[in-house]
C-alpha cells in the first residue's frame, strides 16, 4: 500500500506533522521505534513562543508554570528575573508526547509503535522506508522526525559535517519541603562550555546539564550542582542524549522526496538547548509545503526556503550570542548581572517574548554607551 506521507519518529515534530497532514486529508503512516508512553531525556520546558503552535487543550499535561528565572555563576554569584505571567510551561515528555500522538491518531494518522526504521530508499516516482522488523512501506514523501541520531538523515547522507553536544537529564524525587517549585535555576559556570539547570515539575524536578565541548566530564558539573541544591541523594534516573549544536548553521534539510524536521534537522537553539518549539514549527512548515505544493521539487524547495526565512535568522542570532558567551562566560555573566534591563531583555529573548536579533542590537548599544562614558 502506498501512503501520501511516512513520518519516522513520533516525538513533537513527527506527531505534529502527522496531525496537520492527516487533518488535511493525507494518508499518513508514523513509524516509531518505542512504545508510548516512554521516557525522553528532556527538561520539558516549553517557552511561550511555542504557544501559537499548541492551539488545542494541552494544559492537562502542564506540571508547572514558573515565572522566575535565577542564574548562578559557579554556584555563588546570582541574579533573578521575574515576570507577571508564566514564560515557560513545564511538561514531562512521556505525557506530552503521548498527547500529541493521540491527537494525530484522532485526526486519522496511523501510528505503528515498536517499529524502528532501518533506512530510507529512493524508488522511481516514490520513496520507501524499511523497518528493522523486516517491513517495507512506500510513500510520496518521507519526513525524518527521528531525533538527533536520525536514521533518515544518515540514509540520505544529510548528516555529514553536523556538530553535536552532550546533554544529560537527571530526574529528582522531591517532597513537600523541597526547594522552590516555581522557579527555574540555571548555573552557567559549573560545566565548561555548557550549563546546568533545574526545572520544577509536580512530583519531581528535572535537572541536568549540557556541554558543547568534546571530552568534558559533564557528570562532575552535575554532581556539584546537585550537591549545592541538596538533591544528590534523590536521583530517580539519569539519561544522556546527543544535542544538535549546529542550529545556527545553514544546512540542507531535504533530499529527493524527504525532509528533516526538529532534532533530525539540527533545529535546536544553541544558547538554551530549546528544541520543542523548533520541532513543532518545522513540522508545521513541512506539512504546509506538502499541502500547498504539487511536485516534490516545489515541496522540498518551499520547506527549505521557509526554514531559512522563518527559523534561521533567530537560530543564527542565538548562535552568535552563544559563541560570545562561551568565549567570555564570566564577563558576559557579570555584564548581565549588573544591568537588570539587559538581564530581562536576554531572558525575554530566551523565552520568545523578544527576539535574539533585537537583543543583540540592545547589547551592542549598551556596550557602545559604556565605552563612551
Ligand atoms: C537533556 C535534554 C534536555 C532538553 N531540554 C529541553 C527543554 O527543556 N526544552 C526544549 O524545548 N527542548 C529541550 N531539549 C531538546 C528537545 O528534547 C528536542 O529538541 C526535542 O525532543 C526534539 O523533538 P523531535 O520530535 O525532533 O525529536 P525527539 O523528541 O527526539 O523524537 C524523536 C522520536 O523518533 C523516534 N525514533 C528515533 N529513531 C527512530 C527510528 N530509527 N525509527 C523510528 N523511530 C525513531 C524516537 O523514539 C523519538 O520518539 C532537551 C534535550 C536534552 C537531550
Amino acid at each position: 500500500m502506498k501512503y501520501d506521507v511516512i513520518i519516522v519518529g513520533a516525538g513533537p515534530a513527527g506527531s505534529s506533522a502527522a496531525y496537520y497532514l492527516a487533518a488535511a486529508g493525507r494518508k499518513v503512516l508514523v513509524l516509531e521505534k518505542e512504545t508510548f508512553p516512554r521516557y525522553k531525556a528532556c527538561a520539558g520546558g516549553i517557552s511561550i513562543k511555542a504557544l501559537p503552535l499548541l492551539d488545542f487543550d494541552w494544559q492537562g499535561v502542564v506540571e508547572a508554570k514558573p515565572r522566575t528565572l535565577v542564574f548562578f555563576y559557579r554556584s555563588n554569584q546570582s541574579f533573578k528575573v521575574e515576570w507577571k505571567e508564566p514564560m515557560v510551561y513545564m511538561v514531562m515528555r512521556d505525557r506530552f508526547d503521548s498527547l500529541l500522538a493521540d491527537r494525530a491518531k484522532k485526526a486519522g494518522a496511523e501510528i505503528k509503535f515498536g517499529n524502528p526504521v532501518e533506512g530510507v530508499f529512493i524508488d522511481p516516482g516514490s520513496i520507501s522506508v524499511k523497518t528493522k522488523t523486516g517491513f517495507s512501506y512506500r510513500a510520496s514523501y518521507v519526513l525524518g522526525a527521528d531525533g538527533a541520531n536520525s536514521r533518515v538523515a544518515r540514509s540520505l547522507n544529510l548528516l555529514k559535517n553536523r556538530r553535536f553536544g552532550t546533554a544529560v537529564a537527571v530526574e529528582i524525587q522531591h517532597d513537600r519541603g523541597f526547594g522552590n517549585h516555581q522557579e527555574i535555576r540555571v548555573d552557567c559556570g559549573l560545566v565548561p562550555k555548557g550549563i546546568c539547570w533545574q526545572f520544577p515539575k509536580t512530583g519531581q524536578t528535572s535537572t541536568g546539564a549540557c556541554t558543547f565541548r568534546q571530552g568534558v566530564n559533564i557528570y562532575d558539573g552535575i554532581d556539584r550542582f546537585l550537591t549545592r541544591e541538596g538533591m544528590e541523594k534523590k536521583i530517580i534516573l539519569r539519561k544522556g542524549h546527543r544535542l544538535p549544536a549546529d542550529g545556527g548553521e545553514r544546512k540542507r534539510l531535504t533530499a529527493y522526496r524527504a525532509m528533516l524536521l526538529g532534532d533530525a534537522g539540527g533545529l535546536v537553539d544553541p544558547l538554551t538547548g530549546e528544541g520543542i518549539y523548533y520541532a513543532l514549527k518545522s513540522s508545521f512548515l513541512a506539512a504546509r509545503a506538502i499541502i500547498e505544493k504539487n511536485t516534490p521539487d516545489q515541496v522540498t524547495a518551499l520547506y527549505q526556503e521557509s526554514i531559512f526565512r522563518e527559523l534561521f535568522p533567530e537560530l543564527h542570532a542565538a548562535s552568535r550570542l552563544t559563541a560570545l558567551y562561551y568565549r567570555l562566560t564570566g564577563v558576559c555573566f557579570k555584564l548581565v548581572q549588573i544591568n537588570p534591563r539587559l538581564a530581562r531583555a536576554l531572558c525575554d529573548a530566551m523565552c520568545g517574548n523578544f527576539t535574539y536579533q533585537k537583543f543583540i542590537k540592545s547589547f551592542a548599544s549598551y556596550i557602545s554607551v559604556r565605552r563612551q562614558s
